[in-house]
């Protein structure tokens, strides 16, 4: 014995997994190749989502949350902030034509 070889791995034949006709494709195939992380170092985490569209008319005075006050509202009965539930008013007052902005907790936001 002159020389020996060093003992090999055996490696895995891709070939062996071949899905039958019709069936689903083997996971194997969708596995990154492993060890090979490529690393970007200025990697910028995924962007957020853009944040949904400012709604609603008013403006809650005590915490700052936009809204609209709900429509099904009897006139008597009092507007709450849906963030900070603070009473902000009479539904009637929300709805006055100029709103009466002085009896209420809310700023009235103008659209342009
Ligand atoms: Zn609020």
């Amino acid at each position: 014995m002159s020389e020996s070889e060093p003992p090999r791995r055996k490696t895995l034949s891709l070939k062996s997994g071949v899905a039958a006709p019709g069936g689903p494709p083997p996971l194997e195939r969708m596995v990154k190749p492993a060890g090979r992380t490529v690393f970007t170092p200025h990697a910028a985490p995924p962007p957020p989502p853009p944040p949904p569209p400012a709604v609603g008319d008013w403006k809650c005075k005590p915490c700052g949350t936009r809204f609209d006050p709900p429509a099904d509202l009897a006139d008597e009965d009092s507007v709450r902030c849906p963030s900070c539930n603070a009473r902000l008013g009479l539904a009637s007052d929300f709805r006055a034509d100029p709103p009466n902005v002085d009896k209420l907790r809310a700023r009235h936001l103008k659209k342009a």
